[in-house]
């Protein structure tokens, strides 16, 4: 064994916490990007609220943990996140493609919770698995209204690029 579990959960916990960098990076430039997409523009920003929180959460855990977390993928996760959405924003579908990327992104956290949660379990620590079953639970519910909403987005994109005169870009 190359690193004991405890030592795995940590590191797992401060990707995690790269994770939400890229995240709030991605989200806060989709939200700020939107002109013609209210309703999900809002819901964008209610989940950029929940993004900072999570990572508070995690930060929280990190230093319980005895370790800290790693300003250079925190970085790296950012900087991703934003050459990500600078191509997007020169597809004339940006907001197609940017739901879709949401939707993938929201499904990689998932995956990202539940592992920690089962690496939690087994060493046995709680506190850990309880905040991020609590996230999880945030992630899962972003899933879900992407997916109940994607078919509306496409939908308004394909009328709105349709009508002369307006613009459905973003
Ligand atoms: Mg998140
Ligand atoms: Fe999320």
């Amino acid at each position: 064994m190359t690193k004991t579990n405890q030592e795995r959960l940590l590191e797992w916990l401060s990707d995690a916490h790269a994770m939400e960098s890229e995240a709030e990076t991605m989200l806060k430039g989709q939200a700020a990007r939107l002109e013609h997409y209210p309703q999900l523009q809002q819901r964008i920003q209610q989940h950029v609220e929940e993004t900072r929180e999570q990572a508070r959460l995690l930060e929280q855990r990190i230093e319980a943990l005895g370790g800290s977390r790693s300003t250079i993928k925190d970085a790296l996760g950012s900087m991703a996140a934003s050459l990500h959405a600078a191509g997007n924003a020169m597809m004339s579908d940006e907001v197609v493609k940017g739901s879709g990327m949401s939707y993938a992104f929201e499904h990689l956290e998932i995956a990202t919770y539940r592992a920690i949660i089962a690496a939690a379990r087994k060493v046995g620590d709680a506190e850990t698995e309880a905040v991020c079953r609590r996230i999880l639970a945030q992630e899962e519910a972003m899933a879900d209204w992407l997916a109940g909403h994607l078919d509306q987005v496409v939908l308004d994109y394909l009328a709105r690029d349709e009508t002369e005169g307006q613009t459905a870009k973003r």
